[in-house]
């Protein structure tokens, strides 16, 4: 295996990314707040942490940024040992969820998600999916919060939601097309995978490709397909997305992954 093509970077136009990327995040912490002093309050159960998710490259560059600024964070605070120690329990974690052996690729699994730990490890930075469950979406049964008459929780929508998700695509998109000369960087991957893919060199990459499940290393091709019902509900129309499919000559796949609609990360 040829890892160079898997082994990722941040550059300074990225980390402007980032910023934007904070800014639509911020439109979902204020939903956030709005719903939890409400009826529908998150109660905090973990439970739909309880899962393996997929997500853009993009929010992966960002975790993998912030991880690596708390690192020196860490290091400034309680010294280089401590931050070492942060950075390669980490490492573990992510490493450790490529052993998943009940994951499949619909992110359904019996583990907790590699940056769970009795919450979120990552909550200030964790990804949009994360930031839209139950706040712009509808839960899943296994959610304890309160239901209204019709048995679900009432959640929010309308144009300024509408507009987040755009600018949310958008600078997927922008991030990609500023990345496609180095390619490898505009795909939905298994997030401890595409986080790993900027914290290991070369050679542990490769090592890791011998020894872990091939499942874990099949992507969906493209901006257009971050495969979340937020994306579905609030973003471009399915036929923008599926034309900018088409054009870029791939599938567009929603939440239905079915048998060979992913393809391999380049090697
Ligand atoms: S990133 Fe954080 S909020 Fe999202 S599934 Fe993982 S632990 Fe839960």
């Amino acid at each position: 295996m040829n890892t160079s093509s898997m082994r990722h970077s941040v550059d300074s136009s990225d980390i402007a990314l980032f910023g934007q990327l904070d800014m639509v995040y911020n439109h979902l912490r204020y939903v956030e707040s709005e719903q939890n002093k409400g009826k529908f309050a998150c109660k905090g159960s973990g439970r739909c942490c309880k899962i393996g998710l997929r997500i853009h490259m993009f929010e992966c560059a960002s975790i993998a940024y912030h991880i690596r600024q708390q690192y020196y964070l860490v290091m400034e605070d309680k010294g280089k040992d401590a931050a070492d120690e942060f950075m390669n329990s980490t490492v573990d974690r992510l490493v450790d969820a490529m052993f998943d052996e009940d994951w499949t690729d619909d992110g359904k699994t019996t583990r907790f998600c590699a940056f769970y730990d009795n919450g979120c490890t990552i909550y200030g930075y964790r990804p949009m999916v994360c930031r839209a469950f139950g706040t712009i979406t509808h839960v899943d049964d296994y959610c304890p919060r309160e239901r209204n008459e019709y048995g679900h929780i009432d959640y929010f929508s309308g144009p300024p939601i509408e507009e987040a998700v755009k600018a949310f695509q958008d600078l997927i998109k922008k991030y990609s097309d500023g990345k496609k000369k180095d390619g490898n960087y505009d795909m939905v991957v298994y997030m401890p995978l595409g986080v790993l893919s900027f914290l290991l060199p070369d050679e542990q990459l490769g090592e890791l490709y011998q020894k872990t499940d091939s499942k874990f290393w099949m992507s969906a091709e493209g901006w257009f397909n971050y495969r979340t019902h937020f994306t579905k509900l609030y973003g471009y129309d399915k036929d923008v997305l599926t034309k900018a499919a088409n054009d870029a000559g791939h599938d567009i796949i929603f939440d239905d992954v079915e048998e060979g609609t992913l393809v391999e990360i380049e090697r």
